[in-house]
């Protein structure tokens, strides 16, 4: 059931202590081996982060971009592992509610919710390009699909149920020929390898998918043939960057006030950092950062929620985003000096998780491309 006003706000307000003390201190045993990935899972199902945009026919809260966004944002002040789950899980259903049949459905939705059917998404290949350059390819087989290709840098390759897959099933009609399957974990023929953990999201497991010759029924095929890469851009992406944007600014909000508190307590030469004026410029900017980069998702998302195209200002909001989070984060760095470089400060953590936001959904060059076509609109050349 959708919350009331009044209850999303007192919601709201628990979740902010929950996340900087008990989420943080679940994620930091979720780093050292303490509990197992499907514990953090089943946590953050416990305070209902799993069910937040799911619509309330399937047991969610059916929240709009508008309510969703500031709590991923506060999410995202904690664990980037805790908000890696928030966000793929909380977009990731769009694909199968839009798109499924009747038995997909039935067969996936009940039980996301809960975080009792977890999903991953499988675009990126070890050896193509993202998109129309991809390599992997099914093709039809009596009445159901054989899959071959090769999917890497797979989130949740360690715990997800099942696999939406993007491949070619008729290379020859390019975009139009790509389609998007959901690939059971069990699938005979798909063999999952875990790839070395990353640079920060301590505890978020990744993984290359390799089909060899991987059988799939003929309900494996998600929408229509030739429609994966449309739906995957119109019904996922857009909404998915301006998700990851909104995580740039929880996490960059976290740095700022990190480093805005050692300012205050940190004293050299007789003066606490925040009374000198390099250090006070350095956070102003930092918070003019922010507050920039918020208002871009704020505009992206009330597009989203309006039901308007937002392709360009998602973009542009995840093209801010991940720009502002790398200045914010090397500020508060900066700031809080040496004892911030070291392993177990906050900073140190954030730092880390703040660069796999340069990634997900797409780099800064992917989000120009995409904004440099809409100003040339149909003047381009060649
Ligand atoms: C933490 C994390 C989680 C991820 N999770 C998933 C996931 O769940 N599912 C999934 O499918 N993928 C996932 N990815 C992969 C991610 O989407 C890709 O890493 C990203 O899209 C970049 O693709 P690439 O790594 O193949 O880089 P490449 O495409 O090899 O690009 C390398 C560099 O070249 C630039 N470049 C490439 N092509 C062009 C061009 N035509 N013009 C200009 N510049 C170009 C890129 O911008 C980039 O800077 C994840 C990655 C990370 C780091």
């Amino acid at each position: 059931m959708h919350p009331t006003p009044g209850a999303l706000a007192t919601f709201v307000q628990d979740l902010r202590a929950f996340v900087l003390e008990d989420l943080e201190a679940t994620c930091e045993a979720l780093a050292a081996g303490g509990i197992s990935a499907p514990e953090l899972w089943a946590r953050l199902a416990d305070r209902s982060l799993l069910r937040l945009t799911l619509p309330v026919e399937h047991g969610g809260w059916g929240l709009s971009f508008q309510e969703y966004l500031p709590i991923l944002e506060l999410v995202a002040q904690s664990h980037g592992s805790a908000r890696m789950i928030v966000h793929v899980h909380n977009g990731l259903w769009r694909l199968l509610d839009r798109y499924g049949s009747a038995a997909q459905k039935a067969r996936f939705l009940p039980g996301w919710a809960t975080g009792r059917v977890k999903m991953a998404f499988a675009l990126t290949e070890p050896d193509a390009g993202t998109g129309t350059d991809i390599r992997a390819a099914a093709r039809r087989d009596g009445r159901g699909w054989v899959l071959d290709g090769r999917k890497w840098l797979i989130t949740f390759a360690d715990v997800a149920d099942a696999f939406i897959v993007v491949a070619y099933t008729d290379r020859d009609r390019g975009a139009e020929g790509i389609s998007a399957f959901i690939v059971p974990r069990d699938a005979p023929g798909l063999h999952i390898t875990p790839q070395p953990d990353g640079m920060g999201l301590a505890g978020t497991g990744h993984g290359l998918l390799t089909f060899d010759g991987c059988r799939l029924d003929a309900d494996a095929l998600l929408g229509r043939e030739g429609e994966g890469l449309r739906m995957v851009l119109r019904g996922f992406l857009d909404t998915s960057r301006i998700s990851i944007a909104a995580s740039c600014v929880g996490l960059a909000q976290r740095a700022l006030d990190l480093a805005a508190d050692h300012a205050h307590r940190r004293v050299t030469f007789g003066k606490p950092l925040a009374e000198r004026q390099a250090v006070r410029f350095a956070l102003a900017e930092a918070a003019l950062d922010v507050h920039a980069a918020r208002l871009l998702v704020r505009d992206a998302a009330a597009r989203a929620d309006a039901g308007q195209p937002c392709t360009t200002e998602a973009a542009m909001a995840k093209l801010f985003g991940l720009e502002m989070v790398g200045r914010v984060t090397d500020t508060a760095l900066r700031v809080c000096g040496g004892p911030a470089y070291l392993r177990g400060h906050p900073v140190e953590r954030l730092y880390r998780d703040a660069r796999a936001l340069w990634f997900e959904e797409g780099t800064a060059e992917v989000q120009k491309l995409v904004i440099a076509r809409a100003v040339l609109g149909g003047r381009e050349q060649g």
